[in-house]
């Protein structure tokens, strides 16, 4: 999963960060409203965490921009707590939830995967390729019935290829995906980190659900 975090406050956006990449989401965050249209028009992000009180361009008017471009991502906006007014115009521009701050990590992810769970194209939980079981609620890996432990990086990287499975993912868009963006583009994380995953869900089985198309990518299928 990826997300984009829209605010100002330094202190609030690395808070917002650390809860988010804790999770093994992706975050780029963008310091004021123009930013945020930027990277919300430039990146397919998952979710987008938006603060409404903004420089430059407020938040009412980035989630208004990116509605009119066409961006779908799920907004969740921050309000403070006396702005009552504030959440009915964040819904009323094109937001999806609001929070009001200060919240905790917990109600943060709480808010996010539902709102994913609400829009995600795969709705359907546990996914099951072959033999292989991802629960993306609980975070539980099993295949033919045996638990796997994955880092929350390749869990990450195998729940993208899960949920666009039988279809081929490129080393970039597993990376734009996975990875943010301060990632290098040019290293080969995406290789070490799909060698890793490989050992964990085929090694020891029969047949291989993790395969490479050769100068393509990569592809999760039960063949
Ligand atoms: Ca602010």
């Amino acid at each position: 999963m990826r997300a984009l975090v829209v605010e100002d406050e330094v202190g609030v956006a690395s808070f917002i960060e650390g809860c988010l990449r804790e999770a093994s989401i992706a975050v780029d965050v963008a310091a004021d409203g123009q930013a945020g249209i930027q990277l919300g028009r430039e990146n397919a992000y998952d979710v987008i965490v938006l603060d409404l009180m903004l420089p430059i361009r407020d938040g009412f008017s980035v989630v208004r921009a990116l509605r009119a471009e066409g961006v779908k991502a799920p907004v969740i906006c921050l309000t403070a707590r006396d702005a009552v007014d504030d959440r009915v115009k964040g819904l009323d521009s094109g937001a999806d939830d609001y929070m009001v701050k200060p919240f905790s990590p917990a109600e943060l992810l709480a808010r996010i995967r539902a709102l994913v769970r609400r829009t995600s194209a795969i709705a359907t939980n546990p996914i099951r390729v072959g033999d292989l079981v991802i629960d993306v609620v609980a975070r539980h890996v099993e295949r033919a019935g045996r638990r796997i432990d994955l880092s929350a990086r390749e869990f990450a990287l195998l729940e993208y290829l899960a949920r666009n499975v039988g279809h081929v993912l490129t080393r970039y868009m597993i990376l734009e995906k996975v990875w943010d963006m301060n990632q290098d583009p040019l290293t080969n994380v995406v290789d070490v980190q799909m060698t890793r995953l490989r050992k964990k869900i085929d090694h020891g089985y029969a047949t291989p659900l993790i395969h490479t198309v050769r100068g393509v990518g990569f592809v999760l299928r039960a063949d």
